[in-house]
């Protein structure tokens, strides 16, 4: 399984694109203002992506998608609908965005279908959603199981129990970092991931979402580049 990171930044971040995650070319999670335009460099289209799991509506997390939809379909050649997973509210919410967006496009919407289950399944992915800590917005962490590998994401968060059920013997869990010394309500820090690896059970933690403060490294965590493409569990690549 390929997992492509196509933004690893925090929403302020000068170096990074706002934090966006591909899995196997066709599975986004979250899509913020620069999704699209990463997920093309990555030479993916549009038009591949079957999921999005958003992960809660703040802009640099979702202002991606009116454009995702447009693409797929002004340009897209598949015709597949396209599954949006999210916190409660997410059709008001992408309904919202596209009205601002592109005003009397609404038809774009035709072939799009919006879950706001906890648990579910969509084109092959198992999915499983938790409330995590990010100040007053429902935001939520997910863990993902397809062909046979599992993925954890944190979305953002600040440190809370959900964190450890969601990355529970994962192969690959996605966590935030936004800060490195700070203390910023809603968001880990380096300590904050220190105390989190000494106690989960994923395999491999992987940081991101992360803002420009000079960055050590930290023992037992990897930190990708942006478009960083890393492969996670045996699965054969196709
Ligand atoms: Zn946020």
């Amino acid at each position: 399984m390929e997992m492509r990171f196509l933004g690893t930044g925090g929403a302020m971040s000068a170096r990074r694109a706002p934090a966006c995650t591909l899995i196997d070319g066709r599975i986004l999670v979250d899509c913020g203002p620069t999704g699209v335009v990463r997920l093309k460099e990555s030479g993916c289209t549009p038009d591949a992506v079957d999921a999005v799991f958003v992960t809660h509506f703040h802009g640099d997390h979702t202002f991606g998608l009116p454009f995702l939809l447009i693409e797929r379909a002004f340009r897209g050649t598949r015709g597949g609908t396209l599954h949006l997973v999210g916190p409660a509210g997410v059709e008001a919410h992408v309904r919202g965005m596209l009205d601002l967006a592109f005003p009397g496009c609404e038809e774009v919407l035709a072939r799009v279908a919006f879950h706001e289950d906890v648990a579910g399944t969509v084109r092959g992915v198992d999915w499983e959603a938790r409330a995590v800590s990010h100040g007053e917005m429902d935001a939520r962490g997910y863990r993902l199981r397809l062909d046979g590998v599992t993925l954890g994401f944190s979305g953002d968060s600040g440190p809370c129990d959900a964190l450890y059920l969601l990355s529970q013997d994962v192969d690959a869990f996605v966590l935030e970092m936004n800060c490195q010394t700070r203390s910023f309500p809603g968001h880990m820090n380096r300590d904050d991931v220190v105390a989190f690896l000494r106690r989960t059970t994923a395999r491999r933690v992987l940081l991101t979402h992360l803002d420009d403060e000079p960055r050590e490294p930290v023992a037992g965590a990897e930190i990708p580049d942006d478009l960083a493409r890393v492969l996670v569990g045996s699965s054969i690549l196709r």
